[in-house]
């Protein structure tokens, strides 16, 4: 089994930053059809500091890596995906520990430590049409490898289309948030390939 050392969390991050900048404007798109129009400018911005912040001050472990990431995004992301992104990434990090390597299965239980804290924050389950919807299905199949958790994500992500959002601004549209791909569970999808693409699957 590979190790995963603060080289790879850097790599991660970067590759979702640069995945972020590219997706920025479809993002948008779909955050404009169930929301207000700002999600892939949101994440540009947060992952903008991320990667800014990784350069300036690059921490020595994987936990600090997804901790200071997670810092970031808070501080920088004004709408809800930030604080609940931020959670995420922070949660995790503080999961890792402070060891200089990590193995896949303990980062697959370090993520399900951060996908509880955002439902936690958000108070949003599976079926809500939330990045919950990409997150939790990823985290279920890293136990089986990167690439599953990415097609998990992906899929969970269409999965939303015919969904009702129950949580977030999707939510004040009722049965009118029915038929679009919700914002939050691509971009997770998004980061979830990025892992992937990382470990090389
Ligand atoms: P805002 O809605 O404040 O403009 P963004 O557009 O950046 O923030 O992010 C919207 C996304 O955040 C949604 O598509 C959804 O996936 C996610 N989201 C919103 N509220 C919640 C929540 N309570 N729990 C989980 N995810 C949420
Ligand atoms: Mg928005
Ligand atoms: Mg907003």
């Amino acid at each position: 089994e590979p190790v995963l050392d603060v080289d790879f969390f850097r790599r991660w991050l970067t590759t979702a930053a640069a995945s972020m900048e590219r997706e920025a404007d479809h993002l948008t798109q779909l955050d404009s059809a169930i929301g207000d129009a700002d999600h892939g400018s949101n994440l540009q911005r947060g992952f903008r500091a991320v990667t800014g912040a990784l350069e300036k001050e690059p921490p020595a472990t994987p936990g600090a890596t997804l901790v200071l990431a997670g810092r970031q995004l808070i501080s920088t992301v004004g709408g809800a995906s930030g604080p609940l992104y931020g959670t995420l990434l922070r949660r995790t990090g503080k999961a890792l520990g402070d060891s200089a390597e990590v193995t896949p299965a303990q980062l697959a239980e370090a993520l399900g430590a951060g996908v509880a804290a955002v439902a936690q924050l958000g108070g949003a389950k599976a079926g809500d049409k939330t990045m919950i919807d990409a997150l939790e299905p990823a985290v279920a199949a890293l136990a089986t490898s990167f690439a599953a958790a990415s097609a998990a994500a992906e899929e969970g992500a269409v999965a939303t289309v015919p969904l009702q959002a129950r949580k977030g601004r999707a939510s004040y549209l009722g049965e009118r948030s029915i038929g679009h791909q919700d914002p939050g569970a691509t971009s997770s999808a998004l980061l979830i390939a990025a892992l992937a693409a990382t470990a090389g699957e």
